[in-house]
């Protein structure tokens, strides 16, 4: 049987021009979506966001806060499609109605935090431009990570997942100790929180609304993160290893010098509500796209038991 025309490509680099154009086209094609921008990166590139269902129950997944790990934004948006799909026929997604997920939740999808970044590791940002060398210049300080595949942070060279006001301070006393004392490719938690961009943007929509649970994309590892410091929220756990027996993958707790300052230890710590950090996939970022297909199959039931929890 022939597959419909699809919108969303899963076979070639996800940059922020394609993810723009998709965003469109899927608005086009599906009328019941709701779309808008969080912010602005440093560049000025639209941080946008997509809204499914119109329920109470108010949940948010990110990706691509880190520049090389740009697949999770191909499997937030492929969800998307694929629920929207099935939503119009009135299907099932993993079992589960998609017409009672739309009237029980509202899942706001923000599929690429880091635009500026993503386009670099993605080869979009042409070669001895500006903009290009002055990711070169931070680059040049930390010859081991390798540029531009290794680079993770925002266009100023800050960690935009070490930017949050949840134990900052520690965050930045482990990281500088390690040399990331300075914009840097990854780990660089900048001279306070929330001075960058689209760190702020997170911050500012989390805030005006009301999330019952977020789930923060990353690769890779196969592992969740759930916990930050002392904090149990209710059911935190319980989600937690449910998506991992859905996922495969292992429920653990954040290692020590990364525990601090990310946007999921905000999270917890401002609303003592489930958050988790999601690592997909195994390898070295950028994971290749050819290991699409079974991450977002690890990840389906992780994403539609998010919305209904
Ligand atoms: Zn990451």
């Amino acid at each position: 049987m022939e597959e419909e025309n699809m919108i969303v490509p899963t076979n070639i680099a996800y940059t922020s021009c394609i993810l723009q154009n998709n965003i469109e086209q899927l608005k086009k094609k599906y009328r019941f979506l709701r779309t808008g921008n969080i912010g602005y990166s440093v560049l000025g590139k639209p941080i946008p966001y997509i809204k499914i269902g119109s329920g109470t129950n108010e949940v948010m997944y990110s990706a691509s806060i880190h520049a090389n790990e740009w697949i999770t934004s191909v499997v937030l948006m492929k969800f998307v499609e694929n629920f929207c799909k099935a939503y119009e026929k009135n299907e099932k997604i993993y079992g589960y109605s998609t017409r009672e997920i739309f009237n029980k939740s509202s899942i706001y999808i923000v599929p690429m935090v880091n635009p500026d970044g993503v386009d670099l590791v993605t080869g979009v940002i042409p070669e001895n431009t500006g903009r290009y060398n002055q990711f070169k210049d931070i680059s040049l300080n930390f010859p081991s990570i390798p540029f531009p595949s290794g680079w993770k942070a925002n266009f100023n060279g800050v960690d935009l997942n070490l930017q949050f006001p949840a134990g900052w301070v520690n965050a930045k006393r482990i990281k500088y100790a390690q040399g990331y004392n300075k914009p840097a490719p990854r780990d660089f938690v900048g001279y306070g929180p929330l001075t960058e961009p689209e760190a702020l943007a997170l911050y500012n929509f989390t805030l005006i609304h009301n999330f019952r649970l977020i789930l923060a994309y990353h690769s890779q590892g196969q592992v969740i993160y759930w916990k930050y410091a002392d904090f149990l929220p209710e059911d935190s756990e319980e989600i937690g290893k449910k998506f991992a027996e859905v996922s495969s993958y292992t429920l653990d707790l954040t290692p020590p010098e990364s525990a601090y300052a990310g946007y999921k230890d905000w999270f917890i710590q401002e609303y003592n509500r489930p958050g988790y950090t999601i690592e997909v996939g195994l390898g070295t970022n950028p994971l290749p796209i050819s290991q699409f297909n079974k991450i977002y199959n690890d990840n389906i039931g992780i994403l539609v038991l998010g919305a209904i929890l």
